[in-house]
This record gives C-alpha cells, sequence and structure tokens, in this order.
C-alpha cells in the first residue's frame, strides 16, 4: 500500500503531538509547526531603537525618527523583522485567512513575551487590537488583529476588552501617503466606548506589522488624553525604514 508509510509518518506526528514545519514541510521537533533549522534562519531583530524597534545596522539607544519627533507610544516589543520569509507568511495570513501561518507568528510572540516577562518586563494591565476600517473589516470578515491579539490574551493571561477601543468612521488607505496626509486621514477614527477603563492603565496596542506607526501613534495619543498612563505596541514583525507604506 503505497500511502502506508505518509499515513504512518501522520499517526506519528499525531501521536507526538507534533507537526510538520509549515516552512519546508520537515518534521519539527517541537510543538509548534517550525523546525530548528528553519526557525534559525528567520530574520530576527537584533540591534533596534529601543523605543519603535525600527532595525538599526549597530548598537544606538534611538533612531532618528524617535530622537527628533518621537511616537507617542513608549515602546514595541517584536521579535521580527518584516521581510523573506516573514513578509509573504503575514500577507497570506493578512489577505488569504490562513490563520496556521498567523498562528505560529503569534506563537513566536508569545514566546518572545515570556522571555521578556520572565527578565522583568512589565506586564500589561489591557491589551487592545488596533481595529480595522469596518470597511475592510466586511470585505475580509476578520481583523487580523484581533486574531493575534487572542491568541496573547489566552497564553499570556492578558485581559483583553474586546469593545473598548474603536473605529468610529471610514478611512481611505494609508498606503502612499505622506506624514501629515497618513496623521489627517486617521483624525477622529477611533473611539473608546468607556474612557474611565484607560485611567492609569498600562496599555498595548496589538498589530501584525508596525511600518510606519501613524496609527499606533495616533491611538496612543487617545489613550493618553484619557488618562492612561502608558502605551506600548507589540506586533509580529517591524519594517525596515525602506518601507515607508502602511501595509
Ligand atoms: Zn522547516
Ligand atoms: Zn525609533
Amino acid at each position: 500500500m503505497s500511502c502506508q508509510p505518509d499515513l504512518l509518518s501522520k499517526v506519528y506526528h499525531w501521536l507526538k503531538n507534533k507537526q510538520p514545519c509549515l516552512l519546508c514541510d520537515a518534521p519539527s521537533q517541537r510543538l509548534i509547526a517550525l523546525c530548528d533549522d528553519c526557525e534559525a534562519e528567520l530574520p530576527w531583530l537584533e540591534w533596534r531603537c529601543s523605543q519603535c524597534a525600527l532595525p538599526m545596522p549597530n548598537h544606538q539607544a534611538l533612531c532618528a525618527d524617535c530622537t527628533h519627533n518621537p511616537p507617542l507610544f513608549s515602546k514595541v516589543i517584536t521579535p521580527l523583522q518584516f521581510s523573506f520569509p516573514v513578509d509573504t507568511l503575514i500577507s497570506r495570513f493578512k489577505y488569504q485567512e490562513n490563520w496556521p501561518y498567523g498562528q505560529l507568528l503569534s506563537t513566536l510572540l508569545v514566546q518572545y513575551l515570556e522571555y521578556y516577562f520572565d527578565e522583568g518586563g512589565q506586564r500589561p494591565d489591557l491589551i487592545l487590537a488596533v481595529p480595522l476600517a469596518q470597511r475592510r473589516q466586511r470585505q475580509r470578515g476578520y481583523n487580523q488583529a484581533q486574531m493575534i491579539c487572542d491568541c496573547l490574551s489566552k497564553a499570556l493571561r492578558l485581559e483583553n476588552p474586546r469593545q473598548l477601543l474603536l473605529r468610529t468612521r471610514e478611512t481611505i488607505s494609508q498606503q502612499g501617503l505622506n506624514a501629515k496626509a497618513r496623521r489627517d486621514n486617521l483624525h477622529n477614527a477611533f473611539a473608546l466606548s468607556e474612557p474611565e477603563q484607560v485611567k492609569n492603565k498600562h496599555i498595548v496596542l496589538v498589530d501584525d506589522v508596525l511600518t510606519t506607526g501613524t496609527t499606533c501613534s495616533i491611538i496612543s495619543s487617545l489613550l493618553l488624553k484619557h488618562g492612561a498612563a502608558r502605551v506600548e505596541v507589540y506586533c509580529l514583525a517591524r519594517t525596515g525604514k525602506p518601507h515607508t507604506v502602511e501595509l
């Protein structure tokens, strides 16, 4: 029976509760669908700006933008750079609803955050997914940032009030807009259903990729205006300098 070896290998993986690597199909020796070789080759973010996590060529505390015109969030925490194959995985997760890729990257973020908290990183009081424009959510049928947020909330036991941060009006795509136009486009686009819930809280915004940071900065301004003590961003990956457009 020609199918037998394949079936046997599937049963083996099932019995061991392991899955083949999503990138190369080799057996993964761990509980995540990623083999050691593919994990080692991922574009891990090493030198980075300590505020916005922009990839840096060497160890410097802050990038030029954060030195001269810092964003309103205090810190971005992310394990990966937005380059191959992470860019492809995020694109398939985001536009083709391929949740296993999103789940894999979310699991890497969970592991990274577990390590960060173990090393003394401050756990937030609340995590909030960046809301998608309503028209885009209707077309797509889901908000990828909320899916990541749900994963973090469950795995790390972080509170995620889903209806607190709202998108209140339609906006055009941020793609191709300059910095001022991006800010104008998002002006008054977000609101809080119960603003008193953020007072004195350490809040984290969750998104798939941080590009220019304009959206997160605008939401941070809203949260800080209502008394949030601190705002940070968790995301799957961070773009480098050439990526100046919002995805
Ligand atoms: Zn692999
Ligand atoms: Zn920076």
